[in-house]
């Protein structure tokens, strides 16, 4: 059995005391070495989720534990050596001059010795199929491999959770699926936890559990293929059903079985 590594337990939260509530009593837990695809219109509250699971905001009501600890303004640090991000723009996350200079430098913040670090930069850039591009500047990068080097840099802190906040959003279809293709490499070949949070369904198909999110509140959490079964429903939530899933249900109406092999 899995351990468990994150856990809402009934959380809440507004910006403010005279805001609206933009999360409404969420409960949801991730398992070990899953994939949860977190995804709604935009609004529905699914940053807000991300920032709570990394200590940049705290919940007005409920709790939140990750790895064991529940978060708060006591333990962010802890929280954060489990937690690793990707963002949305490449460009905002490059510090480094080389590729190489880039993974090591959360490392260097953490204090890892010198030749572990070196293990850790060739692990991590095999794990995202950029070792070529060590000694590259990254503004010569494209952005898919801007947010490959981006992952491997996160990857380098071996985070327990492992989260992408619209990580293929301001990328080319050629940048989506190199990401989504490194996405699914990591999530087999490292022990995490991995959340992607989306407003695209064509980026929910292979993961293993879905949350769909609207209006703050967790509006279905199924498979993949169960959610795509719900396309008039999700199209009045904004969600448009890709091709792909639409048939997928078709089939299944049909009778005919399909594999549940990942769907590229
Ligand atoms: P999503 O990621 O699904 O687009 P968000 O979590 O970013 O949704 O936002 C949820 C709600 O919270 C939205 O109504 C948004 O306008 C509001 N919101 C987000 N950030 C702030 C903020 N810093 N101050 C006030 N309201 C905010």
């Amino acid at each position: 059995m899995s351990s468990k590594l994150v856990e809402f337990k009934d959380v809440s939260f507004r910006y403010g005391e005279e805001q609206p509530w933009v999360l409404k009593n969420c409960s949801f837990e991730i398992f070990e070495n899953e994939w949860l695809a977190i995804i709604g219109h935009n609004g529905s509250g699914k940053s807000t989720i991300a920032k709570l699971m990394n200590g940049l905001l705290f919940p007005q009501e409920g709790e939140i534990i990750i790895n064991g600890k529940q978060v708060n303004e006591a333990n962010i640090w802890d929280i954060r050596k489990d937690v690793g991000m990707v963002f949305q723009n490449p460009d905002n996350q490059f510090v480094g001059t080389t590729v190489q200079d880039d993974v090591a430098f959360g490392m260097e913040n953490r204090g890892i010795p010198r030749d572990e670090m070196i293990r850790r930069i060739d692990h991590t850039l095999a794990a995202v199929n950029m070792q070529d591009y060590r000694f590259t500047e990254p503004h010569r990068l494209s952005g898919g491999q801007k947010q490959r080097v981006a992952i491997a840099s996160v990857l380098a802190i071996f985070p327990q959770v492992l989260i992408l906040d619209e990580a293929t959003a301001m990328l080319d279809p050629k940048g989506r699926k190199e990401i989504m293709q490194t996405v699914s490499n990591v999530q087999t070949s490292q022990k995490l936890s991995l959340i992607t949070i989306t407003h695209d369904l064509q980026e929910v198909v292979q993961a293993d559990r879905v949350i769909v999110m609207n209006a703050g509140e967790i509006w279905e959490e199924a498979k993949p293929r169960d959610i795509f079964g719900k396309k008039d429903a999700l199209r009045k939530i904004g969600l448009d059903v890709p091709f792909i899933g639409i048939l997928a249900d078709e089939l299944k109406h049909a009778g005919i079985a399909i594999s549940h092999e990942p769907l590229n």
